[in-house]
């Protein structure tokens, strides 16, 4: 697969540079990365641009990125999240060879690590609880209280963090903590907790352990034992950086990788964060992680957004140091512009109107031919079956139109695309409602094709489908999963409470072209003036596709802000 970036020309974003002098320079013959995801969740479009970023890097240099499961919370953490990551890091495009790693892996040496530290004098198991080591760490403004354990004898920690291990003691009563500094002005740095106490099994190593190390002291070490060069994360953790020096430094690892920090993905409409996230799958608002309103990978996956479009839309975002908002629009035009080029175009009408074409001899049928892209002849076309009775798009015809309306009215004059030219001569309605049920129209013989010989002009083209040979189905309208630009703008109103009512519309009496019985379940379509369309993986069968609308022609919601 051809996953290069698609602008190899832009200048390099600040990270890049880094990397760039650091291999001129000698410092590092070529870049190590990592991408490191806590498996306590699916994959969203934020960690897509941590994964371009990391991997794309190693690919550009011809080096190695590391995909690495940063699981230190055996309460939160479970194997399918780690399956379902993997798989949307390798539909990305990206492979991590023989370089699959667990922190949970690294425990012993983690373990060993820890009992060095104290060694050195450099950390302390303190019987503080939860409340009181809080408490003792100050604040912004007033430094932290030394905790009454801090000046135990390396014996009598080692003896106690031993003892943590064997299972000796509860949850909570006991943490081994770094000596560092308590009145450091970085609250990071006031001796922070290195390993707790959980009794809870872990979804790779069970119960060999009842301990486990944090996350900061884990992350650095687990870089410096993969012996990364750079590791990249997100703003955040700039404040953490001293921490990760701390620990590298302390303990004289054989390797010291630079943190460097960027500026983490910000999209409008939507939540980022898995534990968001979660509160979606588990309170029913969503199908599930893949639902096709969520920006998780695999609900962009099953919406029709392909992984060129991803990679492409976290190219032209970039990578900086400042925190920023992206518009929805730009993901949804990144979509919009890749099947621009690639999606076969064929006809759909989403709701039916029966058109009769009476001087259309009721035995007929006949073919006309489609182009498959109007600007790819290489694309090729096929065959549409035309007969006497044909559904067309409802909001394609008004009884009574406007002057500006240019598709079918009493009287007026359309093109049927691909096939004739039609005069719509009766309307039939529903008695009781006034309802349109169904419009009778004549054709002209002699526009087969969708042209007049005699040069004569219709305004408007229309699509159609044969309703003899059309094929029933199932599509589904996604809009924006929330109302406002940024759910998470207010702390105090849950970000649920803007979800927005009309995200899932779901249409079942559509009827499409024939053609479309075949279409492989992942393939996307145009569906002409109506937008782009997958079929849907889960629930199409054999002969009958489910479609997902992935995005409209236009952005509609830019028009409504207007
Ligand atoms: P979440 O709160 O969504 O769980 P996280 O940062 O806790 O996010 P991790 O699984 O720990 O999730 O993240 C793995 C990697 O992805 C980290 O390096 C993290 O910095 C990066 N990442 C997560 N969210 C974003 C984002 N919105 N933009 C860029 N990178 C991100
Ligand atoms: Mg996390």
């Amino acid at each position: 697969m051809d996953n290069s970036d698609p602008n190899p020309e832009k200048p390099l974003d600040f990270i890049r540079q880094i990397i760039a002098e650091d291999i001129k320079s000698g410092k590092h013959s070529a870049p190590v990365t990592r991408f490191p995801p806590e498996p306590n969740g699916f994959l969203h479009i934020g960690h897509a641009k941590s994964i371009c970023l990391n991997f794309g890097i190693a690919q550009e240099n011809n080096a190695r990125c590391h995909l690495r499961f940063d699981d230190t919370n055996p309460s939160k953490e479970e194997s399918v999240y780690v399956a379902a990551i993997k798989k949307d890091v390798q539909w990305l495009g990206y492979e991590w060879g023989d370089n699959l790693f667990f922190a949970s892996d690294y425990f012993d040496r983690l373990y060993d690590y820890a009992v060095e530290l104290i060694r050195l004098g450099k950390a302390y198991v303190c019987c503080l609880n939860a409340e009181e080591v809080r408490e003792y760490r100050g604040t912004l403004t007033e430094p932290g209280k030394e905790s009454p354990y801090r000046n135990r004898s390396v014996e009598e920690n080692l003896a106690l963090f031993q003892a943590m291990k064997e299972g000796q003691f509860e949850e909570g009563s006991h943490v081994l903590r770094a000596k560092i500094d308590m009145a450091s002005p970085n609250l990071n740095m006031r001796d922070p907790v290195v390993y707790r106490i959980m009794k809870v099994s872990h979804h790779r190593t069970g119960d060999k352990w009842c301990i486990y190390p944090m996350y900061d002291y884990t992350h650095c070490l687990s870089d410096a034992m993969e012996e990364i060069t750079h590791s990249l994360c997100t703003l955040e953790f700039e404040d953490h950086r001293p921490l990760y020096n701390w620990f590298l430094e302390t303990l004289h690892t054989p390797a010291h990788p630079r943190q460097i920090e960027f500026a983490r993905l910000n999209l409008t409409y939507t939540v980022m964060s898995k534990r968001k996230i979660l509160q979606l799958v588990t309170g029913g608002h969503v199908a599930d992680w893949d639902d096709p309103r969520m920006l998780t990978i695999s609900g962009l996956r099953r919406r029709g957004y392909t992984p060129a479009s991803i990679r492409n839309f976290c190219s032209e975002i970039g990578v900086g140091k400042k925190a920023s908002w992206i518009d929805m629009g730009v993901l949804e035009n990144s979509i919009r512009s890749d099947l621009n080029e690639t999606a076969p175009r064929v006809m759909g009408v989403l709701d039916p109107l029966k058109v009769v074409i009476t001087n259309y001899p009721e035995e007929n049928e006949e073919e006309v031919e489609g182009k498959n892209h109007p600007q790819k002849p290489e694309m090729g076309t096929r065959f549409i079956p035309f007969s006497r009775e044909i559904y067309i798009e409802r909001s394609d015809f008004m009884e009574d139109p406007p002057k500006k309306f240019f598709r079918l009215g009493p009287g007026r004059e359309v093109r049927l695309r691909y096939a004739y030219f039609v005069t719509c001569v009766s309307v039939i309605k529903d008695e009781t409602t006034g309802v349109v049920t169904e419009i009778h129209c004549t054709y002209d013989p002699a526009t087969y094709g969708g042209n007049a010989p005699d040069g004569r002009k219709v305004k408007g083209t229309i699509h159609w489908v044969s309703a003899a040979h059309g094929l029933n189905c199932q599509v589904r309208l996604y809009d924006r999963l929330f109302a406002v630009e940024n759910p998470d703008a207010d702390k105090e109103v849950d970000f649920k409470e803007h979800l927005n009512p009309d995200s899932l519309t779901i249409l079942k009496d559509c009827v499409v072209e024939p053609s479309l019985a075949q279409a492989a379940p992942g393939s996307s379509v145009q569906f002409e003036r109506q937008g782009y369309f997958c079929v849907d993986v889960e629930d199409s069968e054999p002969g009958h596709p489910v479609f997902n609308r992935t995005v409209g022609l236009r952005d509609s919601w830019a028009k409504k802000q207007r």
